[in-house]
C-alpha cells in the first residue's frame, strides 16, 4: 500500500500508512470523499489488436485525498470493503460510468462497452442485481453495455449464491468478467459452471510471459480452455512488444496495459476515443 506523490515521489513512509493511526485517518477521510468531490475516474482502453480498434475500457478509482494527495487503490479499496464504503462508492461509480458513456455517446463517440471493478462485498449485497438494472434504466444504458469485472475471491462465497447472482445479472443483458484469472483460489474447472462472459488474464502472468515457461504455460492453458467455453479472454498488463508478439502468436488478440494507453482522466480519454472514432 503506497502514497503515490505529485510524480511518482512517495509523500510519507509506508510504514506511516500501514499504521492504526493512518488506517483510521484514511477511513475518516474516505467517509468525506464523495461529497468533497476527491474522488475521480480514470480509464484505460481495451484494444482489439486484430482489428485495431478500442473495444471497450476499464474503470479505475482515483482518490485525490485533500492531505495526502493521491492514495492508491491498492490502498484504500481494502479500507472501503472493511468500512462498508464500498457500497456508495460502488453505486456513486457505476452512475458516474452510465452518465459519461450517454455524454460520449451524444459527442458521436461510442465506446461499445465499459467495465467496472466490483468487489465481493458488493456483489453479495442483497438486489445487486435490481440496483444495477435501476442504474442502467435512469441513464438508459444498454446491459450490453456494462461489462462487470468480479474477482476469484467471490469463490470463497457459497457457490450457489453467486451463480444465482450471475445469472440474474446476465438476464439482464450485464456481462461478466473474471478478473486477476490464474492467481487466486480458482481452478480451471471453475469457470465451466460459472456463468461468465470473459476472462483477465492477470498481469502477473503476462510480465513473466517472455522469460518464464511456467506463465508462458498458464497463459497458454487459460486460453486454450476458454476457446473450448467460448469465453473471451483479455491480457492485462500488457507493457512490450515482445509481450503482445506472444500473445497474439498464442491467439490473444483481446489486450490492455501501459504498452497501448495508461489509465487517463476522463478528457484525456475522450480525446483518445474521438480520435479512435473519426478514424
Ligand atoms: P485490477 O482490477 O486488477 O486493475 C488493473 C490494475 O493494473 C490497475 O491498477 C491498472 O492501473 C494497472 N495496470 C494497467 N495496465 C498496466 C500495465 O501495463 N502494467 C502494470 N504494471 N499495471 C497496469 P490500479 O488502477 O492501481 O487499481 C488497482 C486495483 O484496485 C484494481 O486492480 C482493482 O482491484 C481495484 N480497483 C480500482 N478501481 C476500483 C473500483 O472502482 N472498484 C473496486 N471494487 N475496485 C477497484
Ligand atoms: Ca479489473
Ligand atoms: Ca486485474
Ligand atoms: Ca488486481
Amino acid at each position: 500500500c503506497r502514497n503515490l506523490g505529485g510524480h511518482g515521489v512517495h509523500i510519507y513512509s509506508e510504514q506511516a500508512i500501514g499504521s492504526e493511526r493512518e488506517h483510521l485517518f484514511l477511513e475518516a477521510a474516505l467517509h468525506r470523499a464523495l461529497e468533497r468531490n476527491e474522488l475521480s475516474l480514470h480509464f484505460q482502453p481495451q484494444m482489439d489488436v486484430q482489428a485495431n480498434s478500442i473495444i471497450g475500457a476499464e474503470t479505475l478509482l482515483r482518490w485525490n485525498q485533500s492531505e495526502r494527495g493521491m492514495i492508491s487503490p491498492e490502498c484504500f479499496i481494502p479500507i472501503a470493503e472493511e468500512s462498508g464504503l464500498i457500497l456508495p462508492i460502488g453505486i456513486w461509480t457505476l452512475r458516474q460510468v452510465c452518465k459519461r458513456l450517454r455524454v460520449w455517446d451524444l459527442q458521436g463517440m461510442r465506446l461499445e462497452r465499459i467495465a467496472v471493478n466490483i468487489s465481493a462485498k458488493q456483489f453479495r449485497e442483497p438486489r445487486f442485481a435490481g440496483m444495477v438494472q435501476s442504474i442502467l434504466q435512469e441513464f438508459n444504458v444498454d446491459p450490453d453495455r456494462l461489462e462487470l469485472e468480479v474477482t476469484e475471491s467471490l469463490l470463497l462465497e457459497d457457490l450457489d449464491i453467486v451463480v444465482g447472482i450471475m445469472t440474474e445479472l446476465r438476464k439482464l443483458g450485464v456481462h461478466i468478467s473474471l478478473d486477476d484469472f490464474g492467481v487466486g483460489y480458482a481452478n480451471l474447472c471453475y469457470i465451466s459452471c460459472l456463468p461468465v462472459d470473459s476472462i483477465k488474464i492477470d498481469k502477473s502472468f503476462i510480465r513473466n510471459i517472455a522469460s518464464d515457461p511456467a506463465s508462458m504455460a498458464i497463459a497458454e492453458g487459460i486460453l486454450a480452455i476458454a476457446k473450448r467455453l467460448g469465453l473471451r479472454v483479455i491480457a492485462e498488463g500488457v507493457e512490450t512488444q515482445e509481450q503482445l508478439d506472444i500473445l497474439t502468436h498464442s491467439g490473444c488478440h483481446l489486450v490492455q496495459g501501459y504498452y497501448f494507453h495508461k489509465p487517463m482522466p476522463d478528457h484525456v480519454f475522450s480525446k483518445v476515443l474521438g480520435h479512435a472514432c473519426m478514424t
